[in-house]
């Protein structure tokens, strides 16, 4: 069947992923291959922004790539690839970068926040990064990319600095990229509160053994309100349910609902039934994941050939846009 058109969409390289990384992308990642020639990237220049050593890069790279190839992106049709292996994509940051108002660079909100999230550290990269991610959207003649709403100020901007480069050299040798709204669910963390995020140490990895995983699930906050077993509790509050609406069959979500509301069920119980579902959920995964790790050369392979494949893609780009540039 012939695809819609190409899609982009890059991470940085975070090492293991956890259910927030894979119910937030990962699953949306594996989906679209049905539809798109989707083209993957592992942004490891996006994150020397912020990152104090680079000791941890490379093997954060390798476990991110091991664990979406066991989560199901298929790497004989998908183009999954390490950003810095297309230098391109630095070459054609520099050139949008001069078509870009600086003062819409430090006005975004992203920015700012930056800023304030990496005080003793605001480098020229941050102000830059919204140009490297648009850079790295059109080198690969994406047709979309999938963005939740809280993104789609960065695809606008995107389409912008591409309407500047156009028009300033008279050219279509860019694509604007479309949005394509993705409902990007908050996954929360064991916390109850934030979003589940390394950094909060509040994750769930996917590759954590069964015993890990029930672990952290028996650490999971629930309703707060229901401080004793006998206590009737509100499932509408609790994250220990939204995730038993993804994982658990459908009759013991229902059954869970009706039983927590009147003290029927105990949240010890509930949070071992959802260990258990969960655990089950992600057998496949960790089985294709403990192959796959046999051969790791394997998996930097499948990234290396990404790469030649994304870097045929970019050369053509890149060749459109030094003639429109006229560059002697
Ligand atoms: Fe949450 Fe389950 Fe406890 Fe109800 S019984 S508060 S749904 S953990």
């Amino acid at each position: 069947m012939a695809k819609k058109g190409r899609v982009f969409s890059g991470a940085r390289p975070t090492g293991r992923q956890h259910l927030g990384n894979y119910l937030g992308a990962i699953k949306n990642y594996v989906a679209l291959q049905d539809d798109y020639d989707c083209v993957y990237c592992i942004v490891d220049l996006h994150a020397l922004t912020t990152i104090e050593t680079t000791a941890d890069l490379k093997q954060n790279t390798y476990e991110m790539a091991l664990d979406w190839l066991a989560a199901g992106i298929r790497p004989e049709e998908t183009t999954l690839f390490i950003q810095s292996h297309v230098p391109q994509v630095t070459e054609l940051h520099t050139i949008l970068s001069m078509v870009t108002p600086l003062g819409k660079l430090t006005d975004l909100p992203t920015f700012k926040e930056k800023v304030r999230q990496n005080e003793s550290n605001i480098n020229y990269g941050l102000v830059g990064y919204p140009v490297l991610m648009t850079a790295d959207i059109v080198l690969y003649r994406s047709d979309v990319v999938p963005v939740g709403i809280d993104q789609a100020p960065h695809i606008e901007f995107a389409r912008e600095i591409v309407r500047s480069f156009n028009y300033r050299y008279n050219t279509k040798a860019l694509l604007e990229p479309q949005m394509k709204n993705t409902e990007i669910p908050k996954v929360l963390g064991i916390d109850g509160k934030e979003k589940m995020g390394k950094s909060l140490n509040n994750h769930i990895e996917l590759a954590a053994t069964p015993d890990e995983t029930r672990l952290r699930v028996m650490q999971m906050v629930t309703d707060p309100q229901r401080m004793r077993r006998t206590d009737p509790g509100n499932p509408d509050v609790c994250n220990v349910f939204s995730m038993h609406k993804i994982f658990t069959p459908a009759e013991d979500v229902e059954m869970i609902n009706r039983e927590c509301r009147v003290a029927g069920i105990g949240c010890v119980d509930c949070k071992k039934r959802f260990a258990e579902n969960l655990n089950k959920s992600l057998e496949p995964f960790r089985a294709r994941r403990e192959e796959i790790g046999k051969t790791p050369n394997d998996v930097w392979d499948i990234l290396h050939d990404g790469a030649k494949r994304a870097r045929t893609i970019a050369e053509k780009t890149m060749a459109d846009v030094r003639e429109a540039l006229q560059l002697p």
